[in-house]
């Protein structure tokens, strides 16, 4: 299995590391031959190559079986005249990764202040209020006068059905249950829309429960009965701020896994930024990219009928349970371990459990 692994800004590389080693203890433990090409994307790209993202990358990635993109400091790229591009658009956009999968779950060993969950957020990723890839030119994003901002949100019938159609089968496969969350009481004729193709795809599976939450109740749902919830669909910007929520009640921002899957390519990338807070201080959690790249294992065995990618996606997420069990963590989860040897931990388990 060829993987393109691309470690980004600020903790990006820290995390890297550490899933590669994990990576590779279950490529050991599963009989999974992995073949690894890194490359630079965001500031060290820019400065070496002018550009934050080369479009040579885009051939690489669509030869190989799927790739990991670290986080990338999305905020200082402001001119993509000047080569600051996000690499994120940039690959969802480009491959049509219109499917973000967040799968959000509490811990044995972990406080769980809103009681124990096991939910999955599934955002619609190319379109919706991100102006830089909801037109085919330009960007969604305009200053009329020095005064007056507007902002164009995008919502089309195939971007919602295939959505709609991702999360269905997920949910048939995991408890029957999906729930849209929309803002249809205010945003009527776009989330009206949204909210009425999920319910119709959702007439395709047998069986499936579906009921519906306004985006800003959900909040409060959430929060105080998240194991209501199963597989929960929703537009682009409020699946990205719904995860975060959920990854941080799971534990923290740093359990915050994250495939983005189309119909041939998928890239793994934590749900969480570049953190420039706690960049460089080898204290960063990977259990999110780690996750993220079990993901990319599962999506891609599933799709190949290689079983042994799929045991080592369950492997390397049971070790990361056994981990966190046994008090292996970083500090964002309670630990004391730095980030490399919260991976080796969890590389360690990989080969036990
Ligand atoms: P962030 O997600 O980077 O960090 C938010 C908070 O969570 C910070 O306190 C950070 O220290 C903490 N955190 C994040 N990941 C963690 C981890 N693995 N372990 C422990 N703690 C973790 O959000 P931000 O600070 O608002 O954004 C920083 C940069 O990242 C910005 O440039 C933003 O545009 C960019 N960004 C990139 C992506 C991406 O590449 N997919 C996503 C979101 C934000």
């Amino acid at each position: 299995m060829k993987l393109i692994v691309l470690p980004g800004d600020g903790i990006g590389p820290e995390i890297t590391t550490a899933t590669l080693a994990v990576l590779d203890a279950a490529a050991d433990r599963y009989g999974l031959v992995l073949e690894i090409d890194q490359h630079d994307v965001g500031h060290v790209s820019l400065a070496k190559h002018g550009t934050t993202v080369r479009p040579e990358l885009l051939d690489r990635v669509r030869r190989a079986d799927g790739f990991i993109l670290g986080p990338t400091a999305t905020f200082d790229f402001k001119d993509e005249s000047k080569g600051q591009i996000n690499p994120s658009k940039f690959f969802r956009k480009s491959l049509d990764l219109f499917a973000n999968v967040r799968p959000a779950r509490t811990y044995k060993g972990l406080k769980a202040p809103v009681g124990a969950f096991d939910l999955i957020v599934v955002r619609e990723n190319t379109e919706g209020f991100y102006a830089d890839r909801n037109l085919a030119q330009g960007a969604g994003e305009m200053l009329v006068t020095p005064d007056v901002a507007i902002s164009l949100r995008r919502i089309t019938r195939l971007c919602c059905e295939r959505v709609a159609h991702a999360a269905c089968a997920l949910a048939a496969r995991r408890r029957n249950h999906l729930t849209v969350v929309h803002k249809a009481n205010v945003l009527k004729i776009a989330d009206g829309m949204f909210l009425d193709i999920c319910r119709e795809a959702a007439t395709q599976y047998p069986g499936l429960h579906v009921d519906d939450v306004l985006v800003d109740a959900m909040m409060a749902h959430v929060v105080r009965h998240p194991a209501r919830f199963d597989v929960i669909v929703t537009t682009n910007m409020f699946g990205d701020i719904l995860s975060d929520l959920t990854a941080e009640l799971s534990g923290s921002l740093g359990l915050g896994g994250s495939l983005n899957a189309g119909q041939e390519h998928a890239m793994a990338q934590a749900a969480h930024g570049s953190a420039p807070d706690i960049a460089g201080q080898d204290i960063a959690n990977p259990a999110s990219l780690i996750l993220s790249a079990a993901q990319l294992l599962d999506w891609h065995g599933a799709r190949k009928g290689e079983p042994r990618a799929v045991e080592a996606a369950r492997g390397i997420e049971a070790a990361l349970s056994t981990a966190i069990e046994a008090g292996h963590a970083t500090r964002d989860l309670g630990g004391r371990l730095g980030t490399a040897e919260f991976g080796r931990s969890i590389a360690e388990f990989v080969g036990r459990v």
